[in-house]
């Protein structure tokens, strides 16, 4: 029987009549976007098992470790390196609103032209309706678009906010900035937890986060093999999203489980498409957990989806940080180095997005892609005609989609992603 978790959520000082509501409609969600799908990998009960209880039972361990006297940090970027807080025996939760539920709540305070990701996420912070954003003991903001630098400010007066200051280029003196940036972040975390960051704990945390993002690349590899397709991108968007969440260490042991049992899978031929199914490569602004929308419309269409290239994809694991070095500043270098090779659409020039675009395309063996946009998400939809030139330039069918969190456009979506199936073959 699923445990009440109303003790916990009052605790957590949550409007509860309306959170109430949005428990209602998740499970129904979470059954016909997932549990609809056929022949899914064993691997996926783990889970499954967390989103369907997803405000109770990572909630209630951060606040049990909460009460041993540790410390929860909350992030919105994949900027925000991990690595520190948890070398100051922090925790680490994301927070990216992706649901509709709380954007009439963010509308409250910002513009409606905003996108939905940075409405969502104030209204579940002021609308008292997600513990994860009532549990945190410091939110970390960061520099990187206009809208969520402004929203930070606003959240600002209702929460403990550290912002870190992400350069916009990335030339030799801005990663040297951003590792500046990072010795802050470090004193801060210190700060907040009592705890001295040594270069051990660091090295540690370092090797710890890497090991995560093996875990996660690993699956994804399984993804390239062109004549099966062990996972559907549904299945693999929703152990990414959780991975935000997730205690670092668990989450690369479950996704190296995972992987072994989709290696196998690539050894037995079992796919969960059709032979001939037409792969599909999603990029664009990230999908934050509840946001399964195009998803269950392009692999309910036809197609399947074997790579998203954004932040909830491939940006959150794509290069290791070296673990050669032994002081706290050749870290602070090498950890900057690594994040500043994250191809975000906040920095300029950001050609190199296009080039790993193009180069994922061929790794995993895609038939077209889809370039989505969030609403009002203006860098993500100011560079879109570039990439979109250069990959109709490299023969490779791309369709464009702007959208949001609600289901308004999900007919209109789907007959355009139906006539770009088609139109593949
Ligand atoms: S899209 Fe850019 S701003 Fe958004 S999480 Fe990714 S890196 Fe951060
Ligand atoms: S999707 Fe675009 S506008 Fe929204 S938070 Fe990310 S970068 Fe900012």
């Amino acid at each position: 029987m699923a445990v009440d978790r109303h003790i916990l959520w009052d605790s957590l000082g949550m409007d509860l009549e309306t959170h109430d509501q949005l428990c209602a409609v998740l499970p129904q969600a979470f059954g016909d976007v997932f549990l609809s799908q056929e022949n899914r990998p064993e691997g996926m009960a783990f889970w499954d098992m967390v989103v369907a209880d997803v405000h109770g039972i990572r909630p209630q361990e951060l606040v049990d470790e909460q009460a041993k006297g540790r410390k929860v940090f909350g992030t919105f970027c994949t900027y925000v390196p991990d690595e520190v807080v948890i070398a100051g025996d922090g925790i680490v939760t994301g927070l990216c609103g992706g649901s509709q539920f709380w954007v009439p709540e963010g509308e409250k305070y910002l513009p409606a032209d905003m996108c939905p990701l940075i409405k969502a996420s104030l209204g579940a912070r002021l609308g008292r309706t997600c513990p994860f954003f009532r549990i945190v003991d410091q939110i970390v903001g960061e520099t990187t678009c206009d809208g969520k630098k402004k929203m930070y400010e606003i959240m600002a007066e209702d929460v403990p906010m550290y912002i870190m200051n992400l350069p916009h280029m990335k030339r030799p003196q801005d990663i040297a900035a951003f590792a500046d940036e990072i010795a802050l972040f470090k004193a801060n975390v210190e700060e907040v937890t009592g705890n001295e960051i040594t270069a051990e704990k660091l090295a540690e945390s370092i090797k710890i986060i890497n090991e995560r993002r093996k875990a996660l690349a690993r699956v994804f590899e399984t993804r390239k093999n062109k004549d099966v397709i062990p996972i559907s991108g549904t299945d693999a968007l929703l152990m990414m999203q959780i991975a935000f969440f997730d205690d670092p260490v668990r989450c690369a042991q479950m996704a190296n489980n995972l992987a072994a049992e989709l290696e196998q899978r690539l050894v037995d031929g079992v796919s969960v498409f059709p032979k001939g199914t037409k792969r599909i490569l999603l990029t664009g602004t990230p999908l934050a957990i509840p946001n399964w929308k195009l998803h269950h419309i392009i692999e309910t269409a036809g197609a399947a989806i074997v790579c998203e290239e954004n932040c909830t994809g491939t940006k959150f694991f794509t290069n290791l940080v070296d673990e050669s070095q032994t002081t706290l500043e050749g870290m602070y270098q090498a950890l900057a180095e690594r994040y500043m090779k994250i191809n975000c659409a906040c920095f300029t020039p950001n050609k190199a997005r296009i080039d790993e675009v193009l180069q994922l395309v061929k790794d995993y063996n895609v038939d077209g892609v889809i370039n989505t946009n969030l609403k009002f998400c203006t860098t993500f939809k100011t560079e879109a005609p570039a990439l979109e030139k250069v990959l109709e330039e490299a023969g490779i069918p791309v369709l464009d989609i702007e959208t949001d969190y609600t289901d308004n456009d999900a007919g209109q979506l789907r007959t355009r992603v139906e006539a770009f199936v088609e139109m593949l073959g």
